[in-house]
């Protein structure tokens, strides 16, 4: 295939998680009853007038304001005309000539898969505006369940600026993971809450855009990806055979790895945009866009490279950590306990980070909890904390620090009781492990012959001592110091072995 020049922007729309609908006050939530949550206004009904919901406004904002888009002075609806069955009213108040964030830009950062991607990608405009119903074919009739209609929906439109199906997924996965931060949108792409529409061409290198192709129905990121590679693909073999490209329409077919075609859209279509007569101009006020900044909070690529930087973590870990606002903040929380017990930050904060990436990973996965949810865990930050500086301090072993920590997500009880209660502190004298030793000697003397007889093979020797200091560990009820217990392991079958 010859050198083509690929060009992706993407379109995401996303709900917001405002109560009631944009303009009514029907609630938006879903799974409900189907036509239970319309009114005459969201139905469109002759004489009605619309509000505008000021919390999905300011969500709307702080979004465009987290993509570093500049909020116009005024900022207005329209109304985008078209007749199909989803929308009682047969248009969508929508905005178009001044949409409330213009102009702002991301930066992609991070790896996918073998890809390490950093670049601009500059964000066209972000707009607020009504969603449609619902339709539900089955058979020969059509459904429809208008609970949908009228519920928030900010849409964020991308300029062509990125190049590969990593980098447009990238883009999902970031954008994901700051709107969940800022909690204006859950992100549940399978139900539809974060949906994107993905555009692409290609041409020959300095020959700008191409004739664009649109990929709808991509309802994960990974689809993003799949979809866009599979389609720069085949404009390249379209254009090697001397093809040109149709600007259409197209679908992700997940069960067949591939686009199809849907329609073909020769020309824009037009929606005979006007001003929405029934909603006044939005001019933001100074209290209005200080709440606006006031929800700014600091957004999940700036927390990774704080916690690199700040504790120490590695990239993947600090990403990882980072991924759900829930689990940093209890990740934090952990950490400066920790501190106050008199830990290393670094060091703290490395065990913590492994400690959450692990068990308590595994834990929340079997007991079926969200990481989001992981704040109704009855294992406090506080608690973790202490588990981490007892075995810094070799109070606990490693294998008692996980049962203490198993014990405490059982009973939400303080670390320190359950350790005394159940006599879990670490054995560090040695003249009581001495004795643990001697009664290993007594049980597995020919072990210790053999460990001997080993001599210079220190895997084969290494091995074996593994094994008795497992049996003294066992005598102990797990308490025995590991390092203490192998030295005077070691120590015995040297020893004998000169003696
Ligand atoms: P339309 O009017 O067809 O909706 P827009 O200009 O609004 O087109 O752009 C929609 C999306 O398509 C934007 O994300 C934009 O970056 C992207 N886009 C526009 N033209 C191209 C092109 N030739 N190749 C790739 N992407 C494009
Ligand atoms: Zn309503
Ligand atoms: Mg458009």
């Amino acid at each position: 295939m010859a050198q083509y020049q690929s060009f992706i922007g993407l379109e995401v729309h996303i709900h917001l998680l405002t109560k009631t609908k944009v303009f009514c006050g029907c609630p938006s939530s879903f799974g409900d009853e189907p036509n239970t949550h319309v009114c005459p206004v969201c139905m469109g009904y002759p004489g009605v007038l619309p509000s505008l919901n000021i919390e999905a406004m300011r969500m709307g904002c702080t979004v465009a304001r987290a993509l570093n888009c500049t909020i116009p002075e005024r900022t207005w609806f329209e109304r985008k005309q078209y007749f199909y069955p989803d929308m009682t009213k047969n248009y969508q108040i929508s905005q178009f000539a001044s949409p409330l964030g213009q102009q702002g830009w991301v930066d992609l950062e991070g790896k996918n898969g073998s890809q390490a991607i950093k670049k601009r990608v500059r964000i066209k405009e972000c707009h607020l505006e009504e969603d449609a119903g619902k339709m539900i074919h089955t058979g020969t009739v059509s459904l429809l369940d208008y609970n949908r209609a009228g519920v928030s929906l900010l849409e964020i439109v991308t300029e062509p600026d990125m190049e590969t199906g990593e980098e447009a997924e990238l883009f999902i996965r970031q954008l994901r993971r700051t709107v969940r931060y800022l909690g204006v949108c859950d992100g549940n792409m399978e139900e539809g809450s974060l949906r994107a529409d993905a555009n692409v061409s290609i041409n020959l290198p300095g020959k700008g855009l191409g004739k664009k192709v649109e990929i709808k129905n991509l309802n994960s990121s990974r689809f993003v990806r799949l979809g866009l590679n599979y389609e720069i693909n085949r404009q390249g073999e379209f254009l090697d055979a001397g093809r040109a490209v149709v600007q259409e329409t197209r679908l992700w077919n997940e069960n067949r790895d591939q686009t199809e075609p849907m329609r073909q859209k020769e020309n824009a279509q037009d929606y005979r945009y006007f001003p929405e007569p029934d909603l006044p101009v939005f001019t933001p006020e100074a209290a209005f866009l200080k709440r606006v900044e006031e929800s700014l909070i600091e957004l999940p690529q700036a927390r990774i490279k704080r916690f690199e930087k700040e504790y120490g973590l590695n990239e993947e870990h600090a990403e990882l950590i980072s991924d759900e606002k829930a689990l940093a903040d209890y990740f934090e929380e952990a950490v400066s306990a920790a501190a106050a017990l008199g830990l290393v930050k670094e060091d703290g904060a490395n065990r913590i980070a492994n400690w959450l990436l692990s068990d308590i990973r595994h834990i929340l996965a079997r007991e079926g909890t969200a990481v989001s949810a992981i704040g109704a865990l009855k294992l406090l930050p506080k608690h973790l904390a202490m588990i981490v500086a007892f075995t810094v301090q070799g109070k606990l072993s490693g294998k008692n620090a996980k049962q203490t920590l198993e014990a405490v997500v059982e009973s939400g009880r303080d670390p320190e009781l359950i350790i005394t209660e159940k006599g879990w502190e670490q054995l560090t004298d040695p003249a009581k492990i001495a004795e643990a030793v001697k009664s290993v000697y007594a049980s597995e003397g020919a072990v210790f012959a053999e460990a001997r007889a080993a001599g210079d093979n220190l895997k084969r020797r290494h091995t074996l001592t593994a094994f008795l200091v497992g049996k003294v560990l066992a005598v102990t009820g797990g308490r025995a110091d590991p390092k203490i217990a192998g030295a005077q392991v070691e120590e015995l079958i040297l020893e004998r072995s000169e003696a």
